[in-house]
């Protein structure tokens, strides 16, 4: 049984203290919208310890780029909420994830080959272009759904929607 707010927790925080161990100039908000009710659920912890940090370390380089180019009155900012979605007419009982970033977006050019592996628009050495193609096989394989919405230019929504199996 493993607490995906825990992790979320953990991972975030260790996301950005590792950038800012890179470059003591940086500065980001972090928000944790935390549902206290989410319940524990049996996945590989390692596995979804990865997702999360995958997603954070996206949306943390997405903000970070944007800053290099100082837009007006930009205040970096990268979101992670959990919510427990009751189960409704058929559908089980859901664990919703969003990890959302106002970095730079993506542009609908190239929405579709970010799950594809080793895709990546990071200069060398930067982004293996592994960590969405692994991040949607391990949603994948616990039966569950990996969606992503962006404004290109603004903003970055990744929601996962987990099914609860032990419900
Ligand atoms: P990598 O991070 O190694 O490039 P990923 O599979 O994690 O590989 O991501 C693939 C590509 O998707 C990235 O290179 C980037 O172009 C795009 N991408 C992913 N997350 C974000 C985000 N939060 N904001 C903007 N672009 C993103
Ligand atoms: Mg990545």
């Amino acid at each position: 049984p493993t607490d995906l707010n825990d992790l979320a927790d953990e991972f975030l925080r260790l996301s950005y203290h590792g950038l800012r161990a890179k470059d003591k100039n940086f500065n980001s908000d972090f928000q944790l919208d935390l549902d206290p009710n989410l319940p524990e659920i049996k996945v590989v912890a390692q596995d979804f310890g990865r997702l999360i940090l995958n997603l954070v370390n996206n949306a943390f380089y997405a903000v970070y780029e944007k800053a290099k180019t100082k837009p007006e009155n930009y205040q970096p900012l990268v979101k992670v909420t959990s919510k427990l979605i009751p189960a409704t007419g058929g559908k089980p009982e859901t664990l919703k994830l969003t990890i959302e970033d106002n970095g730079n977006g993506i542009p609908d050019t190239i929405k579709e080959k970010i799950f594809q592996p080793f895709f990546t628009t990071k200069p060398t050495g930067e982004g293996t272009g592994l960590g969405l193609s692994l991040s949607y096989d391990i949603v994948k394989a616990h039966g569950g759904d990996f969606k992503v919405e962006s404004v290109e230019g603004e903003k970055t929504i990744f929601t996962i929607l987990l099914p609860n199996k032990d419900k």
